[in-house]
């Protein structure tokens, strides 16, 4: 878990508020939720068979004896959410998306932390392809948006859950057939949830994995029909996409379209963001049977490998009363410089040497700094120096504000 310390933050804002915007333009409403949640929550949902729940849990009692999770992830809250005040209805769709920090007690190491942030989408209330293709749009448009350098696009189906039956025992059978070639996590692992061995990052079984039977060929006709479905329209949208039956993600509750975004840039933890589609989800939680598609994607890893515009700079002024009886004029100037906006104003009291304020102005990267001392504050005058030309001059507080406009207008110019 790490600090986001000042350095780090305006960047963060940055890209928050791009998101904030660009969601906007989707027509998705933010949702923000609780960190913790009932334990039983992710059992229902993510699944228990995985690590986010049998390893990673942050899972602790309280003091009535409830078990409390802090969120590994964010799907499972909206959906709870969407049921619990009824924010879909049926014929409508709805769009919803979160930001904030997502909890798993993983191996620390680049690119993985316990204390993470996620961005997420989810989409309501249709079986239509063109939902997983919009989520799927926003996905590549913040690639795009955040000048990712050749991020790639892979998608899979893993069809609906009787297909998906019907090919867990086929892929066990191969498994078992070739569990002496296996790796020992695979092997322990392999009777719950099969599919997981394609995650395995050892050689060994990833041998074994290049020859294994894949789902794609015991998806009924209508899956596939869907899936087709979403790849024709992601060809005439030119979304470059590469087909890898390897992509299963790691949870439960998808069905159908599946997607992951993977950047080189990254290293070995190479996932930007994925998701797919979760017909059964809202239903298992108690909601009305309610078609859905979704994605997450980890901001740490985004801002490693994203060239983010330059923000607009804001000028920045800072005031020093020289004396203790100019404070409350200073103050007050202060205050009618704020209320021009565009400007970021530090007050820095306790200075009587005007060679030391000048020097903490330089420190600060002042655009403007503004002086009393006793001689200005008899003519009630403000003294403004401007940091970069070394232009002095003296006002009133409104002819300052003035000045300050039309140099801000001259400057622009
Ligand atoms: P997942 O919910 O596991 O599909 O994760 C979605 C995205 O969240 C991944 O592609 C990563 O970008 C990010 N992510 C997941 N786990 C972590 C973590 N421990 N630290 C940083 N980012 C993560």
């Amino acid at each position: 878990m790490t600090d986001l310390l000042p350095a780090q933050t305006e960047r963060w804002r940055g890209m928050e508020d791009q998101i904030h915007a660009l969601m906007k333009q989707y027509a998705y409403q933010e949702i923000r939720t609780p960190l913790l949640e009932a334990s039983e929550l992710y059992v229902k949902s993510v699944g228990e068979q995985t690590d986010i729940v049998q390893k990673e849990q942050y899972r602790f009692e309280d003091k009535n004896g409830d078990w409390i999770t802090l969120r590994p992830e964010g799907t499972a809250s909206v959906v709870r959410s969407l049921v619990q005040n009824t924010l879909w209805e049926e014929g409508r769709i709805t769009r919803l998306y979160y930001m904030g920090p997502m909890f798993r007690r993983e191996r620390p190491q680049k690119g993985r932390y316990r204390q993470f942030h996620q961005f997420g989408l989810e989409c309501f209330g249709s079986h239509a392809p063109s939902l997983d293709v919009e989520v799927i749009l926003v996905l590549s448009r913040l690639a795009e948006m955040f000048g990712l350098t050749a991020p790639k696009l892979k998608l899979n189906s893993l069809g609906d859950l009787p297909s998906r039956a019907v090919y867990r025992d086929v892929l066990l059978t191969y498994l078992e057939k070739h569990r002496d070639a296996l790796d020992e996590t695979t092997r322990e692992r392999m009777a719950e949830n099969p599919l997981r061995a394609f995650d395995s990052k050892a050689p060994e079984t990833q041998a074994v994995m290049s020859a294994a039977p894949i789902l794609l060929d015991y998806i009924s006709d209508d899956e596939r029909a869907h899936f087709d479905h979403v790849r024709s329209h992601l060809e005439n949208l030119n979304i470059a996409y590469e087909v890898d039956p390897k992509i299963v993600r790691g949870l439960d509750y998808y069905t159908h379209t599946v997607f992951e975004m993977v950047s080189q840039d990254l290293g070995s933890q190479n996932a930007v963001g994925g998701g797919g589609r979760y017909n059964h989800l809202v239903a298992s939680m108690g909601g009305k049977s309610c078609p859905a598609v979704g994605f997450a994607m980890g901001l740490e890893r985004l801002l490693m490998i994203a060239h983010l515009k330059e923000q607009s700079k804001v000028r920045k002024l800072v005031a020093f009363p020289l004396c203790p009886e100019a404070e409350s004029g200073a103050l007050r100037l202060c205050e009618k410089v704020r209320d021009l906006g565009d400007y970021e104003v530090e007050w820095i009291p306790g200075k009587s040497s005007l060679k030391a304020a000048l020097r903490l102005a330089d420190k600060v990267n002042a655009d403007y700094a503004v002086f009393v001392g006793e001689t200005e504050l008899a003519a009630s005058e403000f003294m403004l120096k401007e940091m970069q030309s070394g232009e002095q001059s003296r006002h009133s507080a409104t002819a300052l504000c003035n000045w300050l406009i039309q140099h801000k207008e001259a400057t622009r110019l």
